[in-house]
Parts: structure tokens; sequence; C-alpha cells
């Protein structure tokens, strides 16, 4: 029987590729540019980093973590999300002794039991930025403005920041008490995880999709109407550095992030060709989370993009399929051993060439040319080569010359720069 892959777990295949590696490479360059280094965590962690770190009361830890235990009993899960890990690898490692200050980033897979539909897998990527150890609002701006700035560098468009304040330990309890009370009034228009994270986490019942819920907090308190006096000053001055940045922003009061972790400023960017899955992006400052995680009262902000939903908005007109400059159509016995030669060098110099293996007929390597977009065709008849010569064709143009085969790798690379 064939096996297949294992379902909401994608492959990517080469003719996607371009475009992921357009995405990570940009965000390389972007936030390598805002002084960010990467780091890699393992994709396997003890499940309490997650339950602790995310919190009992959300969707990932209570229904959608993979988790096992392992040979020695051991309860692992494989990472739901990022953040927690590289909180772990910073405490682990004591990085703060170095510096207090981390801008880390990290690319790859995290995994959620989720119902597999489009935009939403198990297995999928993100990308994720975070800073650890400055609670100064100048960061979170900071934050923000990269993220734009590499959105847009992507060429994602129609897309709206939306901000808003969640407050801190202090102060979300009492809202909590308050939004709680409020929808108690509404229990009965509510879904059945709702009625239970009325008891265990009400702030998320913002996040829900159904109806009947959505319409049960339309008249709800805000968070931002609760926040103490702290965060609220925490908040102008976010919103003071975005605006020196010159960055536009939506005030949301109704935007709440999922996860417990999140304290003070949470946002989240919005594209209105997603439909319902939007968020493209969301992220927030998390100053607990350290220590629920059992280490220091450390501060910590980042985003995580979704990879996927990003791959899925890049522009439709670019072209990112990863197609030969040159293919190699050798006619007779006698060329095939200088084809060889000729795309051995070439690929030594780092240009991508591709021959046909089989000595098939002109007209069936030609057609296999065109197949695989090649911009270039050298054509190697017997005649030209024992004249030292081969046929170029441009592939767009149709026109052909005859040039010397010394020349090639010089004169492929001067057309190469030219269409730079
Ligand atoms: P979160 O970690 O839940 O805040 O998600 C951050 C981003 O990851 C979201 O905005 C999505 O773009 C993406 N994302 C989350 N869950 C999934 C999933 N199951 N499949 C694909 N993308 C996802």
């Amino acid at each position: 029987m064939e096996i297949k892959a294992i379902r909401g777990f994608n492959d990517i295949l080469p003719d996607e590729i371009g475009k992921w590696q357009f995405v990570e490479g940009t965000a390389r360059k972007v936030f390598e540019g805002f002084g960010f280094s990467e780091i890699r965590i393992p994709v396997l962690e003890r499940t309490e980093l997650f339950s602790r770190g995310i919190g009992e009361a959300t969707d990932i830890v209570e229904k959608e973590m993979y988790t096992f235990t392992d040979k020695s009993g051991n309860s692992l899960t494989l990472r739901p999300e990022a953040t927690a890990s590289m909180a772990r690898a910073y405490l682990e490692h004591q990085v703060y002794t170095f510096d207090p200050v981390a801008k880390l980033y990290c690319i790859g897979p995290m995994f959620r039991y989720e119902r597999p539909q489009k935009g939403r897998y198990r297995q999928f990527y993100q990308m994720d930025a975070e800073v650890f150890g400055v609670e100064n609002p100048m960061v979170d701006a900071e934050v923000i403005v990269m993220l734009i700035d590499f959105l847009e560098r992507v060429g994602i468009e129609k897309l709206e920041l939306h901000i808003n304040t969640l407050g801190c330990r202090a102060c979300r309890p009492r809202y909590r008490e308050e939004l709680k009370k409020f929808l108690t009034t509404k229990a009965f228009q509510l879904c059945e995880d709702c009625q239970r994270r009325l008891e265990t986490n009400p702030l998320r019942i913002f996040d829900c999709k159904v109806e009947t819920c959505q319409e049960a907090i339309v008249n709800a308190p805000n968070v931002s109407d609760f926040v103490c006096s702290e965060c609220q000053k925490h908040f102008e001055k976010v919103r003071e550095y975005l605006e020196i940045a010159g960055l536009a922003y939506i005030l949301n009061p109704r935007m709440v992030r999922g996860l417990d972790y999140y304290t003070r400023t949470a946002f989240e960017v919005v594209s209105y060709h997603l439909g319902s899955q939007n968020a493209v992006t969301g992220g927030g400052r998390y100053d607990n989370l350290f220590q629920e995680i059992g280490g220091l009262d450390i501060p910590g902000i980042g985003f995580a993009i979704g990879m996927e939903r990003l791959v899925s908005l890049l522009p439709k007109d670019r072209k990112f399929v990863q197609s030969p400059q040159l293919f190699i159509a050798s006619l007779g016995d006698e060329t095939i051993k200088e084809a060889y030669q000729i795309i051995n060098q070439l690929h030594l110099q780092g240009i991508r060439a591709e021959l046909d293996y089989e000595g098939k007929s002109l007209k069936s390597q030609m057609r296999r040319a065109d197949k695989l977009k090649a911009r270039y065709v050298l054509i190697l008849g017997e005649n030209e080569l024992k004249k030292g010569r081969a046929v170029l064709r441009d592939m767009e143009s149709k026109s052909q010359e005859e040039i010397p085969i010394p020349d090639l790798v010089n004169i492929l690379k001067e057309k190469v720069k030219g269409q730079e």
C-alpha cells in the first residue's frame, strides 16, 4: 500500500520552495538589521514547559498539543510555539550574564493538533522574534516597526496593524472578574467551550468563532478601561513611539491574545485577503512568562508569523520558481563529453545548468529546456564544436548567436548581470 503523509502535515515541493526561501531570506536580513540573532531550539521539550509557560487554560494546552510519553516515562511535547522554548534556552544558558538584552529570532516548524483546513495545519511554520530583558516601551515599538517593515518588504498588501493593552498581573484580575460577571448573564448564549472558559479563562471568549459567543461579547467591558496607571503609561509611550516611527495603527480594544502569558502590549497584523483566519501574525509583551517557567523576573516581547499564511499572501505576479540559467542540448555522441565538461565548469562557478543525460533528439531536448523554463540553451553541434564554438539561444527573445565556448561563463555572467 502506498504510504501517504499524515493529515495536516504538508510537503513543500520544489515549485513552492522559492517563496519560502524568499520569505526566510528577507526575514533574516530584516531581523539581523534590527540587531536580532538566530537561535535554534529543539522541536521536542518537556510538557511542563508549555503547560506552565503557555497556561493550562488555553486551547493549545487543553487540546492541541502533541504529547506522548517516551521510553523512560517522561512526558514530552512537540513544540506548539517557540517563545517558551526560547525563554527556556535563555535561562538555561544564562544568556543574560553576557548582556541583559537578548534579541533573538527562530524559524521552524510548530505542531498543534487542530482540525486541518485551509490555512490551519498540524505542522506549520513560524518565524519568531523576541526581545528578552527590556521593559521599556520603546522596544515594543521597535519590534512592531520591524514586523511591519518585514511584511512590506515581502510585498504583503492591505495590512492593518491592531494594537491593544491587556494590563498586567496587578490590574487584569479585576477586569477578568468584571468580564466574568458580565458574561455570566449571557451564559445561555455561550458554546460549550466558552461556558467552560467562563470559569477558567474568560478572556479567551473573545477569540471564539461561534456566532452566538461573538454576539454575547458585543457589549462586554474592554480591558483597556481597567488597566492600572502604570500599564496606561506604558501603552501611551508605545503609541508615542509608533507615531514617531510614522506607523499607522488601529486601537482594537477587542483584540485579546489567546495565550495566558501576554501582558500589556498586544498586537496583530491582519490581512483582509485571508478571510476568517485573517491574522498573519500576532504578538505582544509577556512579562510573567519567565517566572511561570521557573526563572527570573525578566520581561519579554515578541511575535510569531505564520509562514503558510504569509506565503499565500505573496504577490501573485512575482516569480519564485527556480529554473536553470542554461540548458545544454548536445547533438551526437561526440558532444556529450564536451557537454559534461562545460556543465561541470558552470556548476563549479555556481551557475544553475541542466542537460539531457539520455542523448535524446534536439526537439525533445528543446521541449525539456522549455518545460524547465531555462533562460538560455546552448546547442552543441559536432560541426561548431570542431571550431570550439556553440549556439547560444535566448529562450525569451528566441534570438540565437554563435559564441566561442571558452567565453560561455563570462557571457552568461554578463547576461545575468544585465537582467538584475
Ligand atoms: P499564535 O502562536 O497562535 O499566536 O499564532 C501565530 C501565527 O501562526 C498565526 O497568526 C498564524 O498565522 C499561524 N498559525 C497558528 N496556528 C496555525 C496553524 N494551525 N496552521 C497554520 N498557521 C498557524
